[in-house]
């Protein structure tokens, strides 16, 4: 039957923007906690920092 065949169809089109909607909701959830990865990383060596101090590439340098 057609109409059957069309139902599915939306019904896969809703599934599919729910999906869509769904990872645009993560991937909005995501970039903060990524810029924040980012800056929390040393410029100079590329290792996460622990805390708001310098890396510790920089304490050894300076004893
Ligand atoms: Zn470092």
């Amino acid at each position: 039957m057609p109409g059957s065949v069309s139902d599915m169809v939306v019904k896969i089109v809703v599934l599919f923007l729910v999906a869509m909607g769904v990872l645009a909701m993560f991937g909005k959830l995501r970039f903060p906690g990524q810029k924040r990865l980012a800056a929390a990383k040393c410029r100079k060596c590329g290792r996460y920092r622990i805390g708001k101090g310098q890396c510790s590439c920089e304490k050894g340098r300076k004893p």
